[in-house]
C-alpha cells in the first residue's frame, strides 16, 4: 500500500492545527509549533482587521502540498512529528519508543524484535495537564507503581516493557504492562488508568525541546489521545468585509465627535507616539468611552501615521474579540458595499402582497434577505488548550518569538436574513420571555464557559441572541434537507448583540478554494423559496421526536444550557456551529408551554389553515 501521510492545507488550522493529535493510516501524529514551520513556500494571508485585533502582524497557510511528510527532511506543509512516541508491537507485544533518529523517510515505524517487521501501533494512552502540557505516559513508573520504592530501584532497566493483553479479562482491565527486565516481572493492568495518579508533567509539548520545558506542578490527568478535552483550538473567524475609508464605522461617529470636542484631543495628536500620550489617551477614554480601535482609526486620520503596529504584549489584547461589529455594519449598510471577495444583493421573502396567514404574518416578523454571493472567511488559530476550555492558553507559537499567527482562507456564499426590529422589541418584552431568558441567563453566569461565550453573546445573554441562534440552527437543518447541502457544509453567524443593535443570522457556506460554491445556497435564498422554507422550517421545529421530554426540559445539553433543543430536533455538527451546540431553545421560535415564540402564530396560522383545508374536503 502506498503510505502517504496527508493533511489538506485548508485542515491546518482545524482540525489538525498546532497542539492537535490525530491518527493517519494507524499511525499517530501531533501537529508542531509554527516556529518549526518551513520558512520556505508559507502562503500570506490577509486579513488587517484580524490582524489589528488579534495584535498580530499577520497570517499565514502552511505550503499547500500534496504530501505533508513528517518524517522526510526539509518536506514542505505544516510539520507534525510522532506522537505518542511510545508504541507496541501487536505481535510480539514488546513496546518500543520511538525515536526521531528511528524514522525511516516514507516507512511507517516496524517492529525491530519481529521479523519480517511488523508496524507498530501507538499507545492509546497519553497524559495531559491544565497547563497545556502533553507528554507520554511513563509507562516504566506504572508498570512498577504497584511496587515499594525499594523494589522499584531494583530494576535497572527504563525500556524493557510489554504491552499484554489477556483473555480472561475484558476491557481495560484486560491490558497490562509489565516490565521483562531481568528478575524485575513488575506489572500493571490498565483498569483506573484514566485520570490523575502523582506523575509529573513534563511541562512542555511533544515538539519542544527539553530545555523548553517549564517546571509544572499541575496535576497531570491520563486520557486517551481520542478524549475530547485533549485539544481545545482557539480560532477565530473574519469575513473579509470592505475596508472603510472613515476612521470609525456608523455607530462610531457620535463618539468620535465626542473624542474631537475633548480638550486633550488636540494635545494627544500632537505627542501621538510618546509614552506622555498614554495618559491622555487614557483620560480621553475614560471621559468619551471609545475605545482603542477607534482611537487608533482616529489617529491614523489625523496625524497621517499608519495604525500602530499592535502591541506586542498579550494581555493587552482580548483573547476573543468582537468581530461582529464591522460585519454587521456591512450587511445592514443602505448602500451595500461591494468588493471582489464581499459581493452582496438585497432580495424579499416575496411576501409583499400577502394578506392571509401564515405568509403575511412571516412578512411582518421577518426583517430583511440578502443573499452573499460571495464571502471570503479567514480562519486563524490563536492556540489551544487541554483538560477544559478555559484552561492555560497554549499561543501558537510555543517559543513566543512569531508574531503571526497560522491561518486558511476559505471562500464561500451565504443568506443573511434579519427579524423585523420592532416585532422582536416587542416580542422581547414579554414578561414570559424574559422570565425564561432569565433562567437560561442563571446558567449562562454560572457556565466555566461563560468567557468564551460571552465573545459570541455580548456582556449579557439576551432573548434575542438564542431565538436568533435557534433560527439559524433551524434553518441549516432545514436548507440541508431540501437543498443537499449536508449540515457539516453550513456554518452560522449570529449577530445578535443587544448592546451594537443586531438582529439577525447569517448561514453561509465555506470551502476551501479560491473558486467558493456554485451558487447553490444563494438559489435557496431567492423568492419564494426562502419564504416556503422558513414556514416548513417552523412547521418542523414545532414536533421533535423526543417530546414531550425535549419540549418541558428545563436544562439540557453542555452546562445546562439548552432548553427544548436536542440532538432530534436542533442540534448540529460541531463545526456549523459557534457556541458549541449551546444556548438553544425551539420554544423561543414556535412558542411552548409558558412562552410565546417569535413566530408562533405562524405554526398556528399554518395548522389551522390545513385544518380549514380539510374540512372543506
Ligand atoms: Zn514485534
Ligand atoms: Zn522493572
Ligand atoms: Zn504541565
Ligand atoms: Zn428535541
Ligand atoms: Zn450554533
Amino acid at each position: 500500500m502506498n503510505r502517504t501521510l496527508r493533511v489538506r492545507q485548508s485542515q491546518t488550522v482545524l482540525p489538525f492545527g498546532v497542539g492537535a493529535v490525530f491518527d493517519i493510516q494507524g499511525e499517530s501524529f501531533v501537529a508542531t509549533g509554527i516556529g518549526d514551520w518551513p520558512q520556505k513556500g508559507r502562503q500570506r494571508v490577509e486579513s488587517p482587521r484580524l490582524a489589528g485585533r488579534l495584535g498580530v502582524t499577520g497570517f499565514y497557510a502552511a505550503p499547500p502540498t500534496a504530501n505533508d511528510r513528517f518524517d522526510t527532511p526539509d518536506a514542505p506543509g505544516a510539520p507534525y512529528i510522532r506522537f505518542p512516541s511510545w508504541l507496541f508491537c501487536g505481535s510480539c507485544r514488546r513496546m518500543k519508543r520511538w525515536r526521531i533518529a528511528d524514522e525511516k523517510p516514507g516507512q511507517p515505524p516496524r517492529c525491530p524484535s519481529c521479523s519480517p517487521g511488523r508496524t507498530l501501533a501507538p499507545m492509546r494512552f497519553v497524559q495531559i495537564c491544565a497547563a497545556g502540557h502533553l507528554g507520554d505516559v511513563d509507562w516504566w513508573f506504572w508498570a512498577h507503581s504497584r511496587q515499594e520504592a525499594g523494589e522499584r530501584r531494583q530494576c535497572g532497566e527504563r525500556e524493557k516493557l510489554c504491552f499484554l493483553v489477556s483473555e480472561r479479562a475484558s476491557g481495560l482491565e484486560a491490558l497490562c504492562v509489565s516490565c521483562t527486565a531481568k528478575g524485575c516481572g513488575a506489572s500493571r493492568d490498565l483498569l483506573d488508568i484514566l485520570g490523575t495518579h502523582g506523575m509529573r508533567c513534563s511541562g512542555r509539548n511533544p515538539w519542544q525541546r527539553a530545555k523548553e520545558a517549564v517546571e509544572c506542578a499541575m496535576p497531570v490527568q491520563i486520557v486517551q489521545r481520542t478524549a475530547g478535552n485533549l485539544y481545545y483550538p482557539v480560532v477565530h473567524s473574519a469575513l473579509d468585509i470592505p475596508e472603510s475609508d472613515t476612521p470609525a464605522s456608523h455607530g462610531d461617529e457620535e463618539l468620535a465627535a465626542r473624542v474631537r470636542e475633548h480638550d486633550l484631543w488636540v494635545s494627544l495628536c500632537r505627542i501621538a507616539g510618546t509614552a506622555r500620550a498614554d495618559v491622555f489617551r487614557t483620560m480621553i477614554q475614560e471621559d468619551t468611552g471609545a475605545d482603542d480601535r477607534l482611537l487608533d482609526a482616529m489617529l491614523a486620520e489625523e496625524t497621517g501615521q499608519p495604525l500602530p503596529v499592535v502591541s506586542s504584549d498579550p494581555a493587552a489584547t482580548p483573547v476573543r474579540p468582537d468581530l461582529s461589529r464591522e460585519e454587521w455594519t456591512a450587511f445592514t449598510a443602505p448602500a451595500m458595499p461591494a468588493t471582489r471577495d464581499f459581493a452582496l444583493r438585497e432580495t424579499t421573502l416575496g411576501l409583499g402582497q400577502e394578506t392571509a396567514e401564515p405568509w403575511a404574518g412571516l412578512h411582518r416578523r421577518i426583517g430583511r434577505v440578502v443573499l452573499v454571493d460571495r464571502l471570503r472567511e479567514v480562519r486563524a488559530l490563536s492556540g489551544f488548550s487541554r483538560v477544559s476550555p478555559d484552561a492555560t492558553l497554549v499561543p501558537a507559537d510555543t517559543s513566543r518569538r512569531l508574531k503571526w499567527l497560522p491561518a486558511v482562507e476559505v471562500f464561500g456564499e451565504g443568506i443573511l436574513l434579519t427579524l423585523d426590529k420592532n416585532e422582536l422589541t416587542a416580542w422581547e418584552g414579554d414578561t414570559d420571555v424574559r422570565r425564561r431568558v432569565a433562567g437560561m441567563r442563571a446558567d449562562f453566569d454560572r457556565s466555566f464557559q461563560k468567557d468564551r461565550l460571552q465573545a459570541l453573546t455580548g456582556e449579557e445573554l439576551s432573548a434575542r441572541f438564542v431565538l436568533l441562534h435557534t433560527l439559524a440552527h433551524l434553518l441549516i437543518r432545514q436548507l440541508s434537507f431540501e437543498s443537499g447541502y449536508t449540515t457539516a457544509s453550513l456554518r452560522e453567524r449570529v449577530y445578535a448583540r443587544p448592546e451594537q443593535d443586531q438582529y439577525g443570522v447569517l448561514v453561509y457556506t465555506a470551502a476551501g478554494d479560491a473558486e467558493g460554491t456554485l451558487g447553490g445556497l444563494v438559489q435557496q435564498g431567492e423568492p419564494p423559496r426562502l419564504a416556503e422554507t422558513l414556514l416548513r422550517m417552523t412547521e418542523a421545529a414545532a414536533w421533535c421526536s423526543a417530546d414531550p421530554l425535549c419540549a418541558e426540559h428545563t436544562g439540557q445539553g453542555f452546562g445546562n444550557l439548552n432548553r427544548a433543543a436536542c440532538h432530534a430536533c436542533a442540534l448540529l455538527p460541531e463545526t456549523s456551529c459557534e457556541t458549541g451546540n449551546t444556548l438553544l431553545d425551539r420554544a423561543l421560535v414556535i412558542g411552548g408551554e409558558h412562552v410565546p415564540g417569535y413566530l408562533e402564530s405562524i405554526v398556528t396560522a399554518a395548522r389551522s389553515a390545513v385544518a380549514h383545508a380539510l374540512e372543506e374536503m
